[in-house]
């Protein structure tokens, strides 16, 4: 069993999305183990997507994840990391395989709907970032 986190962005919250994307999940077997709606700031969002800071599309991608509410949730599963991964689609929505969250709910590589840890290391990294070990409801 593995955990990762899963961020529903603020263009899919505001789109009213947010159980379709969670559908997604638990039509593939992944469990939601923890949740919570949050605005982000600054510097929360900045710390978050600290291994991006220098890189062209940084101050955007801040901007834009502190644009409204986010759903923030640890999901738990089998293989949950690359499954998350796969069920999300390609950065960039207009490349993301046909039924991947990204594909059907995305407008542009800046506004993707969706966030998923990409390793073990960052999965218990972004986890850590948001919840106590406590807040998590392992079943
Ligand atoms: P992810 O793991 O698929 O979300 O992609 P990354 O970790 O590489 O990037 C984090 C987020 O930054 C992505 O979800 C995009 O919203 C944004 N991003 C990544 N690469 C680019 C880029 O080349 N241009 C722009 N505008 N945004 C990008
Ligand atoms: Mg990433």
């Amino acid at each position: 069993m593995q955990t990762t986190l899963s961020i529903i962005k603020p263009d899919a919250v505001s789109k009213n999305v947010i159980g379709k994307v969670i559908e997604r999940f638990e039509d593939a077997g992944l469990k939601i183990v923890a949740s919570k709606m949050i605005k982000l700031d600054k510097e929360i969002a900045s710390g978050f997507y600290a291994e991006h800071e220098g890189k062209p599309f940084f101050e955007k991608l801040v901007n834009y994840m502190i644009s409204g509410p986010v759903i923030v949730q640890v999901i738990c599963g089998e293989n949950a990391i690359l499954k998350n991964r796969e069920l999300m689609g390609n950065t960039d929505p207009s490349k993301a395989d046909p039924g991947t969250i990204r594909a059907d709910f995305a407008d542009s590589i800046d506004a993707n709907a969706v966030h998923g840890s990409d390793s073990e290391e960052s999965a218990k990294r972004e986890i850590s970032y948001f919840f106590k070990d406590d807040e998590l409801f392992l079943r």
